[in-house]
């Protein structure tokens, strides 16, 4: 049987859902009938639940540039595109209000994630969208009119079609990396794929025993000596590595690196003299205890030993410096099963970089993570995801209705 469709969306993760929902809203919408959402999970929106751990954090309020990698066009086009589409006041008029972190991590204000998968439902189902699951698109045929598509169980036709799905972190999501191919059969070129904001793998000789300890310190993602990016947070001590805050934002950066290593400043709110000050201090004042025990009630008690590991000659200079430069060599990452999003994707070549529509195939468009653009954490790529939906979404009106 053969299923008739304005426009179908390919993947109800983040990006496909806001296109549905903006094709069935506002100025030239389409009535739900007419739009499908073809979900290859038995639900959709399976990721947007999982995400800021169950909390939500769907955008952030301090997007920059400089928070994205990829396709600088893409990312300049979307960053420009913000100030004609807010999306927190498009998320509150759906009925999503929000509250803002310090570091502008924005949330539902009840924290969780799954209620706003729930408000998304709704409004869908409310405007009779047909929600397609179970359904893996395994190919997609461009027609003098419109596009066939079918599944392994059914064919569709639909006028437009919007692929929205996602990458290839987080298997376990539907996005295993095998539908690129729907997009490089059609003539777009994909970029070599790495995982980013993922758990990292490092010589685990000075951080064995570290085990289940979290500190907070400036991490450094070294390119042999070059400083690819830094982020202070968390960093914890694992039987593979390193992981936390802080070396999930550094991670994709090491990704790329010929010589991967990673250096932690421990005390990060303190300056090198001022850690200079404190461990004289703390030689003199505490004579009554041993030399490996004089960074305790600094860093951590095993974190102190194993600084003090590092240093040859006891000296208060020398202690500070190894407390600033502890240095990991990285020898891998947890993969793509673990991370949280694709750093490559498809290109903006053959793509309307504003528009998100195929230039090589129109009436396609390509939304989200699929896309050569990734974030760091903190809500950035949950924005570009519900950015572009929004956006293709807004050209297919235009140009339909
Ligand atoms: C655990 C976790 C936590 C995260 N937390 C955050 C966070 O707090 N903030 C943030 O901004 N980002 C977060 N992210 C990243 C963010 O979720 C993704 O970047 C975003 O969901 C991408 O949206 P998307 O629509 O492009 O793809 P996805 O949301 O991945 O959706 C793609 C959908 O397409 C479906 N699909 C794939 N191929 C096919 C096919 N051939 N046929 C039919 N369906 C198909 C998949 O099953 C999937 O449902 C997190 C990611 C993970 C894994």
């Amino acid at each position: 049987m053969l299923f008739n469709f304005k426009v179908a969306v390919i993947g109800g993760g983040a990006s496909g859902i806001l296109t549905a929902v903006e094709l069935v809203s506002g100025k030239n919408a389409f009535c739900g009938k007419d739009i499908a959402i073809i979900e290859r999970n038995e639900r959709i929106g399976k990721k947007l639940i999982a995400t800021g751990n169950g909390q939500g954090n769907i955008l952030n309020a301090k997007i920059n540039k400089a928070n994205y990698y990829g396709d600088t066009t893409l990312i300049e086009n979307f960053v420009n595109g913000l100030k004609e589409i807010n999306l927190a006041e498009y998320f509150y008029k759906l009925g999503i209000p929000q509250t803002e972190s310090e570091d502008g991590k924005i949330y539902p204000i009840s924290k969780q994630a799954s209620a706003v998968l729930d408000v998304l439902m709704k409004y869908l189902l409310s405007k009779g969208v047909n929600i397609i699951t179970g359904e893996k698109v395994i190919s997609i045929n461009k027609e003098t009119i419109g596009f066939n598509l079918k599944t392994e169980n059914n064919k569709y036709f639909a006028n437009k079609v919007v692929v929205a799905i996602g990458g290839k972190a987080g298997k376990h999501f539907g996005t295993d990396g095998t539908s690129y191919s729907l997009l490089t059969n059609l003539g777009h070129e994909l970029t070599k794929l790495y995982p980013s904001l993922v758990q990292i793998k490092a010589d685990l000789t000075k951080i064995r025993g570290l085990k289940g300890i979290k500190e907070k310190a400036t991490v450094y993602a070294l390119d042999g000596e070059k400083v690819l990016k830094q982020h202070t947070g968390d960093i914890l001590f694992t039987e593979y590595g390193v992981s936390g805050s802080s070396i999930f934002q550094i991670s994709g950066h090491l990704a790329t690196a010929v010589n991967p290593n990673i250096r932690v400043e421990f005390l990060p709110n303190y300056t090198l003299a001022e850690t200079e000050k404190i461990i004289k201090d703390k030689i003199s004042n505490c004579t009554f205890m041993q030399k490996e025990e004089i960074l305790c009630g600094i860093v951590n008690k095993k974190v102190g030993l194993q600084i003090l590991k590092e240093v040859k000659n006891f000296n208060y200079k020398e202690i500070a410096y190894a407390i600033k430069n502890f240095n990991l060599k990285v020898t891998g990452s947890l993969g793509f099963d673990y991370a949280q999003v694709t750093k490559g994707g498809i290109t903006a070549k053959n793509l309307n970089s504003k528009t998100f529509e195929s230039n090589v195939n129109n009436g396609l468009y390509i939304v989200g993570e699929a896309l050569n653009v990734d974030g760091d954490c903190g809500g950035y790529n949950l924005s570009f995801a519900f950015y572009s939906g929004i956006t293709c979404a807004r050209d297919i009106k235009d140009k339909i209705n």
